[in-house]
């Protein structure tokens, strides 16, 4: 059994309206512990009829908050904020419980989480609109931005509560009711943030948790209902992109935050020790499971032997072990399943020629556990070339020129966060304005903050998370053309 200090914040049923409810059909499905198999807990799984309901009652609780003076909507999200703060460890305790990540880690992801109630609780009362300069004397123009209404979303299991957390805060701020389908394998930090929204005052019917196995179904309904008029995603790109055709049937606005391909390019002026301790922090977080983790590591042939060398004696040093073990650099992987498509795309570079720099793989301590590896001579012809591995593996590319490492980062159909090291102003103006991704990190390997917008081009998705651009996916602009006067 999990111990909190608050045992009220694991929750088995969903948040509806305001109440702790149970699938109509009884039916229930296990949280297991991605370290032990163990059940964590046994979860209501309700399906697409409650997620009708919910969605006709954050459309009937909608007027009252759209009209509640945003002074007090960010008065309300700000004590939510303190809430969850207040109860980081508990939280925190409850993320590693499901997910598997370090407890620093989880503990991380919490108070980042809370970030985004904070920062959206500002800028909640700088949703400006705009005064126009008319055509003509007798005319004024005057643009207002209103909340767009119902919103729901859909999110993964690698940032459980985080991913939430981006998505509902802008999303409250602006006005919109909002209803989270959190991930099956996940939804137990979800819940727990349902119980202090409650406790922090939002009104019944706002914010919504719907748990349940049967994600297309959910899923259906989210993006058919026609009440709904925003839909959230983050996850695969194969998922997002259906959702959002599911989604052009009732032209809702939609925000999508899809995989990545990050490159994570070495050129021979960085500061060698920074851009290890960058790669290490990038590429191993969370398990290497997260859509902005350095999937590709390209290093310029005069530092490549130096970079391998001192890259991998401190992936040597990572710890493997149980999240809740202080000891822990690395949880496990979310599932057995996660684990052996990692060790697919391992083979078959090896197969083509990868040398094992460090060998690792699948590991004793059980189904989900895969200890780190490196890979060297990687190349084009590899499949983790273009694929995500979303696991503990770094690839080692060579390039020569800094015209190739541009060519070969941009060669993917993916565009969500890159990084690169050097310090030569030139190189780093070039490089970070021909990169075509969203987000790029130059000399850092940890980017994302709910003060800059995080988000990605072409197949990575669309829309921007946190940053004062943020609150704008919530929002409509409303033209007023003043006449008569
Ligand atoms: P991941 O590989 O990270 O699990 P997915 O895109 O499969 O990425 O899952 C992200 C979220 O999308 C999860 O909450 C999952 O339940 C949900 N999901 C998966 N398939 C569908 C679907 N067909 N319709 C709606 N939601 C889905």
């Amino acid at each position: 059994m999990l111990e909190l200090t608050n045992p009220a914040l694991l929750r088995t049923q969903s948040y509806i309206n305001g109440q702790w409810i149970n699938a109509d059909s009884g039916a229930t499905f296990e949280v297991t512990d991605p370290a032990t198999g163990k059940v964590v807990a046994a979860v209501s799984d309700l399906g697409a009829d409650e997620t009708r309901r919910a969605i006709e009652a954050a459309a009937a609780a909608w007027p009252a908050w759209r009209d509640t003076p945003v002074k007090e909507r960010a008065k309300i999200l700000r004590r939510w904020y303190d809430l969850v703060i207040a109860n980081t460890d508990d939280l925190a305790r409850i993320l590693t419980a499901e997910q598997g990540k370090p407890l620093s880690e989880a503990k991380t992801e919490i108070v980042y989480s809370a970030s985004y109630i904070e920062w959206f609780s500002e800028e909640a009362k700088r949703a400006y609109g705009d005064v126009i300069a008319p055509p003509a004397r007798d005319r004024r123009i005057v643009v207002i931005k209103q909340p767009v209404g119902v919103t729901c979303s859909i999110t993964p299991w690698n940032f459980p509560c985080a991913m939430i957390a981006r998505k509902m805060a802008p999303a409250l701020a602006a006005g919109c009711p909002f209803i989270a389908k959190p991930a099956q394998e996940t939804p137990l930090s979800a819940l727990a943030l349902a119980v202090l929204a409650e406790e922090a005052g939002i009104p019944a019917g706002i914010f919504n948790i719907v748990a349940g196995e049967n994600a297309p179904a959910i899923g259906a309904e989210m993006t058919s209902n026609p009440l709904v008029r925003k839909f959230t995603f983050t996850g695969s790109t194969a998922v997002g992109k259906l959702l959002q055709a599911q989604c052009a049937q009732t032209m809702k606005k939609t925000s999508m935050e899809l995989g990545g391909n990050a490159p994570f390019i070495v050129f021979d002026d960085a500061q060698l020790d920074e851009a290890v301790k960058g790669a290490i922090i990038s590429k191993y977080r969370n398990a290497g499971q997260t859509c902005v983790c350095a999937n590709r590591i390209l290093v310029q042939e005069g530092v490549y032997e130096a970079f391998a060398s001192q890259f991998t004696a401190a992936v040597k040093n990572l710890t493997l072990g149980n999240g809740f073990d202080g000891h822990t650099d690395l949880g496990p992987m979310i599932t057995a399943k996660a684990v052996n498509k990692v060790e697919s795309l391992v083979e078959d570079a090896l197969q083509k020629g990868a040398q094992a720099l460090v060998a690792g793989g699948p590991s004793s301590l059980g189904d989900c556990f895969y200890a780190p590896v490196v890979l060297g001579d990687v190349t084009d012809q590899m499949n983790l070339f273009t694929e995500e591995i979303f696991g503990p593996v770094a690839p080692l590319y060579k390039f020569s020129t800094e015209e190739e490492a541009v060519r070969m980062a941009n060669d993917s159909k993916f565009g969500l966060a890159s990084y690169f090291y050097s310090r030569d102003i030139g190189r780093i103006s070039r490089v970070a304005e021909g990169l075509e991704y969203g987000m790029v990190g130059i000399n850092e390997g940890i980017i994302s903050n709910e003060m800059a917008p995080f988000g990605g081009v072409k197949e990575s998705g669309q829309g921007r998370e946190g940053s004062k651009y943020g609150i704008g996916d919530y929002l409509e602009i409303k033209y007023l053309c003043l006449g008569g006067i």
